[in-house]
């Protein structure tokens, strides 16, 4: 792509580093930007430094909150003995929409996967085991994407949890194997919340 300046090539490059976002998406966002009123451009600047700057990740289960403990985790009226575990916080708003769930979450950053160099350390397992070892929790409900990492890091779980006393499930799902949380619909999604399985009986079925 030749640019006639080097302002808009700059800014053409560091939009099109946005994961889906290529360099004729970034081209059109960059001078769609250019033909706003300058404040807009400033309010979304504002908006995502003010962001990286000041946000906070819940004590209690990563989730991303504005305070110390999320919203959730505060909630009085939510089960604190179900942990549902999911990768992000992408998940939990999927989970949270389908207002068929009442317990807590437990958000582990990312899905353990080799390929992109990513170990069980780099996620908030060492934490999730420690909140089961504490009691509080009766339940686990595994919640990660059908793929090869989602089934993975699932079992590494469940085979840290040896000999704990905690019910370990996983969301019955209506949906094909690799399909992302994320993008499942509601009710299919809160129906395999509700019908969730032992997860021994998945590894079974394998
Ligand atoms: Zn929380």
């Amino acid at each position: 792509m030749e640019f006639s300046s080097k302002l808009l090539e700059n800014a053409v490059y560091e939009m099109s580093q946005l994961p889906g976002i290529g360099k004729r998406t970034a081209l059109r966002l960059v001078l769609h930007l250019l033909k706003q009123p300058e404040e807009r451009t400033e309010l979304l600047a504002h908006a995502l430094l003010k962001l990286k700057d000041e946000v906070n990740f819940c004590n209690n289960c990563h989730n991303i909150s504005d305070t110390e403990v999320c919203e959730i985790c505060a909630n009085p009226k939510r089960d604190e003995t179900i942990v549902c575990v999911v990768e992000d916080i992408r998940d939990v708003m999927a989970i949270e929409n389908t207002s068929q769930y009442n317990g807590l979450y437990h958000v582990l950053g990312g899905k353990i996967s080799p390929m992109e160099g990513v170990g069980p350390q780099d996620l908030t397992i060492g934490s999730l085991v420690r909140k089961v070892k504490d009691g509080t929790v009766k339940e686990l409900i595994l919640a990660l994407s059908s793929t090869m990492e989602g089934d993975t890091t699932n079992f590494y779980i469940y085979k840290q949890l040896d000999g704990l006393e905690v019910i370990t499930s996983t969301i019955a799902r209506g949906i094909s194997v690799g399909d992302e949380l994320e993008y499942a619909d509601e009710v299919t999604l809160g129906r395999s919340i509700i019908n969730r399985v032992p997860f021994e009986n998945s590894i079974k079925a394998n």
